[in-house]
């Protein structure tokens, strides 16, 4: 009995990993929360229908399995539609693979009762630990008075009991720990992810992440022959803002800045902040033109724009824009940063608030 206790763990074990290593940075499903419960429904409906395939006898013929825990993980972790696939799913397989005989019948009456009473427990505003004990209790009470009625006339009946009640404890909270280690895991994985990529203060990209783009983005146009221009963007006098108003009202700034670049922009152009009051965009499939059009948006956007301060003061603030393009300023993509920034240079030295082109 202890090596199918271990293998009903293992498989149990195994599904969570398999799972939240599938479901690791698929984040965005659940914008969508019918197609998230739809798939999280199956999942654990084929892992109470594998739990009940390897169900196992505690003795003399009465049979045990941890179904149910598939089903609690459905209902709490993925909702209404979730939990009433797996079941449906459990019911069905329940009959076709034994049959229809009144066990059978037990068997799908008491996987609708947990089912719902996990959903309702579930449904309420509790902590994940506490809807995991309550539907653990729920669970072990319902699926005890299934095997009172079922096996009260024998001798042994106070063993099986006892059996089944102290597996399913260990099983659950075995299962629990192991679950919230994943998720603690997954969401450690995506905070850093992201934070290798992103600025942490204006949510754009960092200099790492802008490096990396700019070069894919650069093989790229080369290979496709398409156009690619880049933008050096930088905040005139910004040590005045910082000296003059503090440190955080000069954040203040730089994040709507990110902000007015990103909605002056295209939605696919490449927003980065590439260190202190300098940014960048990288224009695709844009030439000089375009590029010099764009850059005149910005550079008049953020100079139209009245920045509002903890102070309630509204300041206004330029920016000195250098813009580089391929191939028109040079056949050599791996050149256009540097080029940009010598136009960013450029304009700081004929007079800031303007776009320079080279
Ligand atoms: P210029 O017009 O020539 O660009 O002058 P500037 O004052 O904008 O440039 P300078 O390089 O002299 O100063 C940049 C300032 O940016 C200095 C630094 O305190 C500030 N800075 C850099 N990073 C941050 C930041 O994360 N937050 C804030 N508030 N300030 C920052
Ligand atoms: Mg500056
Ligand atoms: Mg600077």
């Amino acid at each position: 009995m202890i090596k199918e206790l271990i293998i009903n763990l293992s498989i149990l074990i195994s599904a969570i990993s398999l799972g939240t290593q599938l479901g690791k940075g698929h984040d965005h499903l659940k914008a969508n929360p019918y197609t998230h419960q739809l798939i999280f429904g199956f999942f654990t409906g084929i892992l109470s229908i594998t739990l009940m395939y390897f169900g196992f006898i505690i003795y003399d013929g009465s049979v045990i399995d941890f179904r149910n825990v598939a089903i609690m993980i459905s209902a709490i972790y993925g909702g209404g539609v979730s939990i009433y696939l797996c079941s449906i799913m459990t019911a069905i397989f329940r009959i076709i693979y034994f049959g229809i005989n009144p066990l059978a019948i037990y068997g799908v009456i008491l996987t609708i009762i947990i089912g719902t009473g996990c959903w309702f427990i579930a449904s309420n505003k509790l902590r994940t630990w506490q809807k995991w004990v309550y539907c653990t209790l729920f669970n072990t009470i319902a699926s005890s008075i299934v095997l009172i009625i079922n096996y009260f006339y024998r001798k042994d009946f106070k063993f099986i009991l006892s059996v089944y009640i102290i597996a399913s404890i260990v099983v659950s909270v075995i299962t629990f720990s192991y679950l919230e280690y994943c998720f603690t895991l997954n969401k450690l994985y995506i905070k850093l992810a992201k934070e290798s990529s992103q600025d942490f203060l204006t949510g754009v990209n960092n200099v790492r992440q802008f490096h990396k783009t700019l070069k894919q983005l650069a093989v790229n146009a080369v290979d496709k022959a398409e156009r690619l221009s880049l933008l050096v963007i930088d905040i005139d006098n910004f040590k005045n803002v910082n000296d003059t108003y503090g440190h955080n009202n000069g954040d203040i700034v730089l994040k709507e800045v990110a902000s007015i670049l990103k909605d002056s922009s295209r939605s696919f152009d490449v927003i980065s902040r590439n260190g202190g009051e300098e940014f960048t965009a990288i224009l695709l499939d844009c030439g000089k033109d375009n590029a010099i059009k764009i850059a005149e948006k910005i550079r008049t956007n953020i100079e139209n724009h009245s920045f509002v301060l903890l102070n309630e003061h509204q300041i206004y603030v330029t920016v000195s824009i250098g813009a580089a393009s391929f191939p028109e300023s040079t056949k050599d993509i791996r050149r256009l940063y540097e080029l940009a920034d010598e136009a960013l240079y450029q304009s700081k030295k004929t007079g800031k608030n303007k776009v320079s082109h080279v």
